[in-house]
């Protein structure tokens, strides 16, 4: 059988994120080096998948792929000096980390910043929903995605045998818009022995063990966390933990409350959507009254007058507000992940949404 060269560009984008290679060589793919470590040793020893990928999911992967080169695209629209990677023939980046471990992956491009870049960066092009994308933009690579920027460190090394300054470009698959973050080289060095570290004790593991199919690494995760929740080898590794890892967790209101039928539901909606009618058009009434005293007030020449209402004397005034916005990029780049950490802090909240 011929091969396409759609069937030689899968072969190579689908290759095992860990294997053995001919020598014993434990082999990881450099967009894998953040994935749970008991993970990558049942793909290399050559375990049974047992929680296949869904067909959506894959449908997400390969968008995201084929999204990598709008991307690169955008950059070069916008000045950036972009090399891409020729997709249907990419040059393979290996780096070897002692005598039984090798890292190995295709770089999504090299570029030079407009007008103040002067040499060319490993370019890792992420996709993100709206939310990673948000999370990423405010926290940075390091602390939203530590693994993106290992995997760009590895590039870089195996590119330049040095480090450099790395580039995060992310695209919002929701919003469609793309921006970049520019991960300086001292800290390109120190994400490289973060995963140089984390990988070592794999590659220990395999010295001490050999190529053992049932000795198995530590679990790097629990049943609660995304990676086991979409692990291949979850049903082998947390038998039983698969119904529990699909399900959402229950909401502590939800136990203790009444059962709710369709039928109150749908009342509950119908409801919902007759108070946002109203409010809608209480809140349409109050912009408008607003607007009429914004005009009478600029007539006086004042900022402020007393003004008889319904029930008592009130005072219409201007009042202006000053919003302090922060450039995440520049923050992202002066600091450190760990000085970031105590001055952009995470709070979750959550709420019911109808749309
Ligand atoms: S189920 Fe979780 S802990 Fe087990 S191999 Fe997969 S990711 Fe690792």
């Amino acid at each position: 059988m011929t091969m396409t060269i759609d069937d030689i560009r899968d072969a190579i984008y689908s290759r095992p994120n860990a294997r053995f290679d001919g020598d014993g060589t434990l082999e990881i793919r450099a967009s894998a080096v953040g994935n749970c470590r008991r993970g990558l040793w049942y793909e290399a020893t050559g375990h049974q998948v047992t929680n296949p990928r869904s067909d959506d999911s894959l449908t997400m992967l390969e968008a995201g792929n084929a999204l990598e080169p709008v991307v690169l695209r955008a950059m070069q629209r916008a000045g950036w000096d972009i090399t891409p990677t020729d997709r249907d023939n990419p040059r393979m980046v290996s780096l070897r980390l002692g005598p039984a471990l090798l890292v190995s992956g295709h770089v999504d491009a090299a570029g030079v910043a407009p007008i103040f870049g002067n040499e060319p960066s490993i370019v890792e092009v992420k996709t993100r929903g709206p939310e990673a994308f948000k999370k990423w933009r405010t926290l940075g690579a390091e602390r939203s995605h530590p693994e993106s920027v290992w995997q760009a460190a590895f590039y870089t090394y195996g590119t330049f045998d040095e480090a450099r300054d790395v580039v995060i470009a992310t695209l919002d698959t929701g919003g469609r818009t793309w921006d970049y973050e520019v991960i300086p080289a001292q800290r390109v060095e120190r994400a490289f022995e973060q995963a140089c570290a984390r990988l070592g004790e794999l590659s220990a593991h395999h010295v001490i063990n050999g190529p053992d199919p049932e000795v198995l690494p530590e679990r790097d995760f629990t049943a609660d966390d995304w990676q086991c929740k979409r692990c291949p080898f979850l049903n082998a590794c947390l038998p039983g933990m698969a119904a529990v890892a699909g399900e959402p967790e229950e909401e502590p209101d939800a136990k203790s409350a009444e059962p709710v039928s369709d039928e109150e539901a749908r009342a509950a909606l119908l409801e919902y959507e007759q108070a946002q009618e109203m409010l809608k058009a209480i809140e349409e009434d109050k912009q408008w009254a607003l607007g009429q005293l914004r005009v009478w007030l600029k007539q006086r020449g004042e900022d402020k007058a007393k003004l008889e209402g319904g029930k008592k004397t009130r005072t219409v005034g201007m009042v202006k507000s000053t919003r302090y916005n922060v450039d995440h990029k520049r923050l992202n780049a002066l600091l450190d992940p760990e000085t970031r950490a105590g001055i952009v802090t995470e709070n979750v909240s959550e709420y019911l949404r109808v749309s």
